[in-house]
């Protein structure tokens, strides 16, 4: 399978000659398996650009369908979707997957944004088919040969990590996600960050150790693991509320699953290009020698994993 970054920003798109290299956009994942189906991970302001690339094939005869995986639907993850041209164009089918809340449809929360007065075009003027299907923590499934697997992530109101087996390889997508060490994240806005080393109570503790042995399982023996990079150390002693990790943190979890490739990911919108070339080397150079290889993921970069 090939994989392609279209976004790979955090909270919000940032155009600019300090960011030219890396990309401004924010998140967004192609996956194209040999033996599988299209399939998009997160609906960022990248998914704009790979939406025009598409019409250039058979979405622009209204012929192609695309999978979509959504974290959670915070607007960096969102914010492509109605920009994202296959959705104009009858004929196509677009199936939308993201975890089920408790007060609102998934349709719903995805058509809100293209509503009056925010947007001129109603999410019901698109004329390709979208299906959307809201999962449970944990579900698995199939796209066609492609397995699909999912676990939660420590996250205010909750992201959804994703594995995707295929080709023989396997890539997991988890972002966006603090680590499971110092806060518990679940549905509800949390104003001030605790006091770092004050452990979690011991039902915090247990709900993050599961958790995070969830999301280690997940990535277990991985070909790559795209992971949630936002934060220097520095920057989360400030904000561990946020729900954000740091390379170390992807780290952790990627040596404990013993995956082979590890794509920092999901970085701050302050973070220039020359700053991110300083935190890959210095994150390379601290697993040197143990077989994992590091990478920053980049706009446009491709990574084939498995059979072609
Ligand atoms: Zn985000
Ligand atoms: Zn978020």
């Amino acid at each position: 399978m090939k994989i392609r970054f279209w976004g790979v920003r955090g909270s919000y798109p940032v155009p600019g000659a300090h960011t030219n290299r890396y990309g401004g956009n924010t998140s967004c994942v192609e996956v194209r398996p040999k033996n599988g189906p299209h399939i998009i991970i997160d609906a960022g302001t990248g998914l704009r650009r790979l939406g025009k690339e598409l019409m250039q094939t058979a979405a622009g005869e209204g012929k192609a369908s695309s999978h979509i995986l959504i974290s959670h639907t915070h607007w960096d993850h969102i914010q492509g979707l109605p920009f994202f041209a296959p959705l104009y164009q009858a004929g196509n089918k677009l199936y939308v997957y993201a975890r089920q809340r408790d007060d609102t449809h998934l349709r719903a929360v995805f058509a809100t944004q293209s509503e009056d007065p925010y947007f001129p075009v109603p999410f019901n003027a698109a004329q390709a088919d979208v299906a959307f299907r809201e999962l449970v923590e944990g579900a698995r499934f199939q796209l066609g040969e492609v397995q699909v697997s999912c676990t939660r992530l420590n996250h205010p109101w909750i992201a959804m990590a994703y594995r995707l087996d295929c080709d023989g390889a396997s890539v997991v997508y988890a972002t966006d996600t603090a680590p499971f060490t110092d806060i518990l994240l679940e549905n509800e806005f949390i104003k001030t960050p605790p006091r770092l080393g004050d452990p979690p109570s011991p039902e915090h503790a247990a709900k993050l150790r599961v958790m995070r042995d969830g999301l280690v399982e997940l990535c277990r023996g991985a070909d790559l693991v795209i992971y949630d990079t936002q934060f220097t150390r520095d920057e989360y002693k400030i904000r561990p509320h946020w729900g954000h990790s740091t390379p170390e943190d992807a780290l952790e979890i990627a040596l404990a699953a013993r995956a082979k490739t590890l794509a920092l990911f999901h970085f701050s919108p302050d973070r220039t290009d020359d700053e991110q070339d300083a935190i890959l080397a210095a994150t390379r150079a601290k697993v040197a020698g143990s077989g994992l290889e590091v990478v920053a993921a980049q706009e446009q970069m491709e990574l084939e994993l498995g059979e072609q």
